[in-house]
Parts: structure tokens; C-alpha cells; sequence
């Protein structure tokens, strides 16, 4: 038994299908009485029957959340959350939505209910992002935790087919890396291990029938529990290199997470035996890379960068960006091989052996 550290984050979870009936209870249990709904311009109609659900505690629906959360576009909505006397968040889609949210209570304090509708897991962090001038910075405070998630896998039904796989993939890495983590824990590596499990299963489930409404309930509770993961084991390669090139080259974020977690994990697959065999163990297969190569090929998934828009000559950048500030990772750092990784991610190929 390795040494360990364990603290929870206190985060109510609702969890059922139909259970955006519950808001309104949940939102006057935290004392908020006048909400305001967050959500993309694509998810307004959604955001709207939140609203009707919340009845006289909406004070207003704000549709102008856009992936990475410019700074502009939280100042904006601060603005209008001070205009219309909000004294809570209702934040109803996926992390883009929960990450302006986000941006909102570390600007006015305001408590968050998250409900989200994709797997990328922001729900259950205590993580912000905020992009100014092109650049995506990122940290840690308790103000933007959420106080309550509803969960309802009905939300999830029309999230299409290569969305929910690139999601579910991005959560997966969050459930991988848990379980090689510098601070994890015994508890965190069963959540992981149980999160890659319901996904890989529910997964593959969603792909053949997306409809099917026990499947996208398997695949939220995994999201779930990867979430989880991320919101309290630290991550390594993986993270870093996916926010660089998020970051630097603008690249789709759960696309660029399905394509590079068979290769980072095969990097560190040495130096993280046990956690390599976890992950093989809930992919049901034999090998925890490999797996996840076949795995993203036989859901449809982006195996290569190359397809996401990145060009060739920004593969010795990436390398440098990933190189700078030091953190921590199972395997050290080598610029080579960390080069190799890349050129194979880059073109396609599977995973180093
Ligand atoms: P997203 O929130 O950007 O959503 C992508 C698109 O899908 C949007 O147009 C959205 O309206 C639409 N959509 C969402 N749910 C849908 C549904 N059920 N049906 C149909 N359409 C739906 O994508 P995402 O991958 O959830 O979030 C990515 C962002 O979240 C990135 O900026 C990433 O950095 C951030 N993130 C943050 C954390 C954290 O802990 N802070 C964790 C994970 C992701």
C-alpha cells in the first residue's frame, strides 16, 4: 500500500434520469431566489426549459457562453448578472457553459448548480479557465466549485454520436492520469478505474444506439466519477500537452484529448505498471494504450492531429511549450522522446510499444 493523503470536495450530486424536474428544489435549497441560467447560443432552448422549470426564482437566461471562456465574454455576463440582481448560477451544458459559470462566481461569488450535458467533467472541479489575448490560464479556487450537480442522462440523448465519443474520451483521460497522480489516493483509483469502465462500456453502447438511455446513464456516471478524479488528483503529460495544443494552435479540446491518450499513456506506461494495468483491466483488454487506440478506432474517434488542422511545422513548438514549466509526471520528461510521441500522434500511427 502506497502513502496517501485523502480529502473529499463537498459537492451535492443528484443523479436521474428526469431529474431537471428537481432544479427548482435544488436551487431554493441553497437559498438562491433569483437564478440565472448560463448556456451556449446552440443550447437556448434547453437553458429556456430550465427557466420554465425554475418558474419565479429566474431572473434572467444569459446564451453567450463560447469554449475556453473569454475574458470578455465573463466580464459580459457579470454585468448582466449584476443588472438583473442574480444571487445564484444555473449553468445548463457542458464544460464550455460550466466554465463560464466558473468565470462568473470567481468574479461575484455567486453559488453554482451545474447541469451538465456533456462528459468533459468541469462539474465536479474546483479548476477555472479564463482566455485573455489568446492565452488560457487556468487555476484552482474554492468559489467556483459547484454546490450542486443534477445529473440527467435524458439531457444527454441528443449530444451526437462523435461528440459524446471525443467527450467520453476526454473524461477518460481524467480517470487515466488520476491513477498514476503524484497526490492520488485508494478511493480516487477506484472512481477512476470504475469511471473507465462505465464509459468504455457505455460507450460503445451509445455508438451502436444513441438513444438508448441506460447507456448515456452509464456513460454520465462515468463522467461522473472521472470528473471526480479531476477535480482532486493532479495531472500530468497528458493535460499538459492537450493544453498546449488547445492552447497554442487553437485544436478542438475533446478531439485533441482522444487522439493523444493512447500515446501519452504509452509514454508513461513504464514508469505507471499498476495504473496500466487498471486502465486495461476496466477497457476490458489486454493492454491499457493499445486498448485505448482500438477502443477510439472502433468508436469513430480522430486518431491523428493531422486531421484536427495541425500542421507539421508546429510540432517542434508543441515540444518546446510542453518542455517549459516543470510538473509533475511519472515518467521524466525526455525532449526526444516526448518529439517521437508527438510525430506519432501527429500522422496517425498507434501508439509506441
Ligand atoms: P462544450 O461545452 O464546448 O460543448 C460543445 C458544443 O456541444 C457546444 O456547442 C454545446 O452547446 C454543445 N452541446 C453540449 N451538450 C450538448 C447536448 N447534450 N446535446 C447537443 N449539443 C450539446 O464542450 P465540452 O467538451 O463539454 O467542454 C470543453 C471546455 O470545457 C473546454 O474549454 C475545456 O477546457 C473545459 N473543461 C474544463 C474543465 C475544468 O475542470 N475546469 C474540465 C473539462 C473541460
Amino acid at each position: 500500500m502506497r502513502d496517501f493523503v485523502y480529502g473529499a470536495l463537498l459537492v451535492r450530486v443528484v443523479f436521474a434520469a428526469g431529474s431537471r424536474t428537481c432544479l427548482a428544489n435544488e436551487v431554493a435549497a441553497l437559498g438562491i431566489q433569483r437564478a440565472l441560467v448560463l448556456c451556449t447560443p446552440h443550447q437556448r432552448d434547453l437553458a429556456e426549459a430550465a427557466a420554465t422549470l425554475l418558474e419565479q426564482r429566474c431572473v434572467g437566461v444569459f446564451d453567450g457562453a463560447r469554449m475556453h471562456v473569454p475574458v470578455e465574454v465573463a466580464r459580459a455576463a457579470s454585468a448582466y448578472a449584476t443588472s438583473v440582481g442574480a444571487d445564484g448560477l444555473v449553468a445548463v451544458g457542458g464544460g464550455s457553459t460550466i466554465g463560464l459559470a466558473k468565470g462568473i462566481a470567481l468574479d461575484m461569488g455567486l453559488p453554482i448548480v451545474a447541469v451538465p450535458t456533456t462528459y468533459a467533467g468541469s462539474e465536479m472541479t474546483p479548476i477555472y479557465g479564463l482566455t485573455e489575448d489568446g492565452v488560457k490560464k487556468t487555476g484552482r479556487d474554492a468559489r467556483v466549485l459547484p454546490r450542486t450537480v443534477v445529473y440527467d442522462p435524458e439531457l444527454t440523448l441528443g449530444l451526437p454520436v462523435a461528440l459524446s465519443v471525443t467527450s467520453g474520451l476526454n473524461a477518460i483521460a481524467h480517470a487515466a492520469e488520476g491513477l498514476y497522480a503524484h497526490d492520488g489516493n485508494p478511493v480516487l483509483d477506484l472512481m477512476a478505474e470504475e469511471g473507465i469502465r462505465a464509459l468504455a462500456a457505455g460507450l460503445t453502447r451509445v455508438a451502436a444506439a444513441p438513444s438508448d438511455i441506460e447507456a448515456r446513464s452509464d456513460c454520465l456516471y462515468g463522467a461522473w466519477l472521472c470528473g471526480t478524479v479531476l477535480g482532486q488528483a493532479g495531472m500530468a503529460l497528458h493535460h499538459k500537452l492537450c493544453h498546449v495544443l488547445g492552447g497554442s494552435l487553437d485544436l478542438p479540446h475533446a478531439e485533441t484529448h482522444a487522439v493523444m491518450l493512447p500515446h501519452t499513456l504509452a509514454y508513461n506506461a513504464p514508469a505507471a505498471p499498476v495504473a496500466m494495468r487498471r486502465i486495461a483491466r476496466a477497457l476490458g483488454r489486454p493492454d491499457a494504450s493499445s486498448g485505448l487506440h482500438e477502443l477510439a478506432k472502433e468508436l469513430g474517434a480522430p486518431t491523428s492531429l493531422r486531421e484536427l488542422g495541425m500542421t507539421a511545422g508546429a510540432l517542434d513548438r508543441v515540444t518546446d511549450l510542453a518542455l517549459t514549466s516543470p510538473y509533475a509526471n511519472p515518467r521524466p520528461l525526455s525532449r526526444e522522446a516526448i518529439a517521437g510521441l508527438l510525430a506519432r500522434a501527429w500522422s496517425g500511427a498507434p501508439p509506441a510499444p
